[in-house]
C-alpha cells in the first residue's frame, strides 16, 4: 500500500480551503509592532467575564502509522478528547504545546495535513490558538517496512519553517515564526493577553523553542537574549505577570519534582507522577533568567506524558501539562491542563487545574495570586498595544 498518510491529501486540502474561506472573521486585538522584532497579535478577555482561560494540549502525535488503522483511529480519538474539552471548559485560548504531529511515522511531504488535523478543533470553533514546536514535529522520518515506501527512496520532513508558516495562515492562529536570526529555532514569540477593553496588558504568554527532531534539545543564549530583551522592553518593571511555554523539560524540573514513580508530596500538586524526567540536553541559563525575574509565575511543558504535576521551583512553578492526544506511548486517562487568570479590581489570581476525558478536574492550584497595580499596566499597554 502505497503512502496511504499522503493520499489523504486531496480530502484533506479541501476541508482547508473550506474552512479558511468560510472563516473570515478573525478574532480581535491588537497587533503589537516592534521594531526590528517579529511579533504577534494580543488576545483580550471577553466583555462579560472577568477571567481568562488557557487550555494546553499537550504531545497530541497525529498522523502516527497512517498506513494502517490503528494509527488513524489515534487521530479520531484525539480529535474526540480535544472537542470534549473544548466544549465542556469553553477556554479562550489553546496552547499546542508541541509533538502536534509524529513526522518520523509520516511517509510523505505534507505533514501540515496533519498539523491541520491536530489543531483543527481550535480552528473549527474559532478559538485563538498558539502553536510551539516539540521533537516529533519535524523528525526524520523512520523507515518502516509497512510504510509503503521503498527503503531506498528519497523522503523529506517538513521543516518547522514551513509547519509554521501553514500555521500562522489559519485564521484563528495567534502562532509566529520568530525572530530569523534565531533560526533553526522557530517558534519563538509572545502573545499579550489584554483586559477587555485593551486598555492593559493583564499577562503575556511567551512560547520558546525547545529543539529537538532537527535540532538540539536546548534553548540557546540567542532565545535566552531574545526573550530577556522582550520582556525587558514591553515589561521593564516587572509588573505583568508573564506565563512560559515549551515542549521539552528543561534540567531544572528534575531538580523540583518528586523522584520518579514516588507519591507526589506538598508543596507539589498532580496526579500522575510514573516514569523518570526526559530533559532538554543541556542548560544554557534560561532557568536563570526566569528565576531572576517576580513576573514570570510558572513554566509548562509536555513531553512526559506519565507526568502532569506541578512543582514550586524558587519565585516560580515548574509545570508539567497532560498527555492530551492518544498518539504517542502511554494509556494514562487523556486530558489537558488549563490554566485560568481572574482579574479582581486590586489582585490578580492565576489558578490550573487538569480536566481529563471524563470530565474529572484534579490538581487545582493556585500559581500567583498579586496585588495590581493598573496605572503601570495602562502606561505599558499604550505604549505596546
Ligand atoms: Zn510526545
Amino acid at each position: 500500500m502505497m503512502r496511504s498518510g499522503c493520499r489523504m491529501s486531496l480530502v484533506m486540502w479541501i476541508r482547508v480551503w473550506v474552512m479558511v474561506a468560510a472563516v473570515v472573521d478573525v478574532l480581535g486585538g491588537g497587533c503589537l509592532i516592534a521594531a526590528g522584532m517579529e511579533v504577534g497579535c494580543g488576545v483580550r478577555f471577553k466583555d462579560e467575564v472577568a477571567s481568562f482561560k488557557v487550555a494546553i494540549f499537550a504531545d497530541l502525535h497525529y498522523g502516527e502509522n497512517a498506513w494502517d488503522e490503528w494509527g488513524p483511529r489515534q487521530d479520531v480519538n484525539s480529535t474526540a478528547v480535544q472537542s470534549f474539552l473544548l466544549d465542556h471548559e469553553r477556554p479562550d485560548f489553546v496552547v499546542y504545546l508541541g509533538d502536534l504531529i509524529t513526522a518520523n511515522n509520516l511517509p510523505c511531504h505534507d505533514a501540515v495535513l496533519h498539523w491541520f488535523q491536530a489543531v483543527g478543533p481550535a480552528v473549527d470553533r474559532k478559538i485563538p490558538f498558539a502553536s510551539v514546536f516539540g521533537n516529533h514535529d519535524d523528525a526524520s522520518f523512520e523507515w518502516d517496512p509497512h510504510s509503503g515506501v521503498g527503503p531506498d527512496e528519497p523522503l523529506q520532513t517538513t521543516s518547522r519553517t514551513e509547519l509554521m508558516d501553514f500555521d500562522m495562515s489559519l485564521p484563528s492562529s495567534y502562532s509566529s515564526s520568530g525572530p530569523k536570526t534565531l533560526l533553526p529555532s522557530v517558534s519563538n514569540f509572545f502573545v499579550p493577553i489584554a483586559s477587555s477593553d485593551g486598555t492593559r496588558i493583564v499577562a503575556i504568554m511567551y512560547f520558546l523553542d525547545s529543539g529537538g527532531g532537527s535540532m538540539a534539545e536546548f534553548i540557546s543564549a540567542d532565545q535566552i537574549a531574545w526573550f530577556t530583551t522582550t520582556a525587558s522592553k514591553f515589561n521593564s518593571d516587572a509588573s505583568i505577570p508573564e506565563l512560559v511555554f515549551w515542549h521539552i523539560p528543561s534540567i531544572a524540573y528534575t531538580r523540583s519534582g518528586p523522584k520518579p514513580n514516588q507519591p507526589i508530596e506538598a508543596p507539589c500538586v498532580g496526579s500522575i507522577n510514573d516514569e523518570s524526567i526526559a530533559p532538554q540536553e543541556t542548560e544554557w541559563g534560561i532557568m536563570n533568567v526566569l528565576t531572576n525575574r517576580s513576573s514570570v509565575k510558572a513554566v509548562f511543558v509536555g513531553h512526559n506524558h506519565g507526568l502532569d504535576w506541578c512543582c514550586p521551583y524558587n519565585n516560580l512553578h515548574l509545570c508539567f501539562a497532560r498527555h492530551t492526544g492518544y498518539g504517542g506511548y502511554g494509556k494514562w486517562k487523556r486530558g489537558a491542563r488549563f490554566v485560568e487568570i481572574l482579574q479582581e479590581p486590586t489582585t490578580l489570581q492565576i489558578r490550573t487545574s487538569v480536566t481529563l476525558e471524563d470530565g474529572s478536574v484534579v490538581s487545582e492550584l493556585i500559581l500567583a495570586l498579586d496585588k495590581v497595580e493598573p496605572y503601570i499596566q495602562q502606561n505599558v499597554a499604550s505604549s505596546i498595544l
